[in-house]
């Protein structure tokens, strides 16, 4: 078996690239496990925030594959990273799951109802006192920032609306959009990868089922990209966007191919 992307670290996006809600795609299990036998880095870049490492490292490894905790990045972990780098000390007023209220609280980011700061992340328990908090805080002009900037998350039921949503919402409401999104496709998630790994960028190559946030990422910040039309982009959408990934595979399966 021969592997055809000439790289050393492997970011890999969860949902429509190594799984699709449950259930692990064709093969997915098999790759991860032979590029981690060749001695490969394989690490998993996901843009949800409103889940913390260990429930991904759960899910990954009911799977099959025995995952490591430092091998699995979110856009919260960019989001604090960015906040201690760039905002030190600042106050944050949070739109975010209390999953992710607990991570910003382990990273000592303080937290307050007149923030210096509104971040808004993947809030599956948003509600309405929060959405006018934050718009309050806006109308005075304080930051904004968000985690990523995905519109939808897939679910096996129908679409969740994902913070690109309430972005939207924002916009409407008083007329703000984010300074700074943390997340794929943006600096900040490269930022992390930068810390966390030693390997040159054209060394590293991110694989992806969506155009705007993985394969973006891949390009914007200088790393090889693999598109998988295993999830959302269909052959149609991938032809019509004009996006030029590294290579593009039916599915992460086609990494190896026979010698
Ligand atoms: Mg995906």
């Amino acid at each position: 078996m021969k592997l055809k992307i000439d790289a050393d670290l492997f970011l890999f996006d969860l949902d429509g690239t190594i799984y699709l809600g449950d259930k692990p795609i064709e093969g997915s299990i098999e790759t991860l496990k032979k590029l981690t036998a060749m001695g490969k880095k394989v690490c998993f870049l996901t843009n949800n925030s409103s889940k913390d490492k260990r429930e991904y490292l759960k899910k990954i490894s009911s799977m099959g594959y025995p995952v490591d905790l430092w091998q699995i990045v979110t856009s919260t972990m960019a989001t604090i990273q960015w906040l201690h780098t760039r905002k030190p000390g600042k106050s944050v007023y949070p739109i975010g799951t209390p999953t992710f209220i607990e991570e910003l609280k382990d990273s000592a980011i303080p937290i307050s109802e007149d923030a210096d700061i509104v971040l808004l992340a993947f809030d599956t328990t948003i509600n309405y006192e929060k959405l006018w908090k934050a718009n309050i805080l806006l109308e005075k002009g304080r930051d904004f920032i968000a985690t990523h900037p995905d519109t939808v998350c897939p679910s096996d039921i129908g679409d969740m609306p994902d913070v690109g949503a309430f972005m939207a919402l924002f916009e409407c409401a008083c007329g703000r959009a984010p300074g700074v999104i943390c997340g794929k496709p943006y600096s900040p998630m490269a930022e992390i990868i930068g810390k966390l790994f030693d390997i040159p960028k054209e060394r590293i190559v991110m694989i992806g089922d969506r155009l705007y946030t993985d394969i973006l990422f891949g390009i914007n910040n200088g790393y090889q990209s693999t598109l998988v039309l295993s999830g959302e982009t269909t052959v149609e959408m991938f032809n019509a966007s004009g996006v030029k990934p590294t290579y593009v595979l039916n599915s992460v399966k086609d990494m190896f191919e026979e010698e």
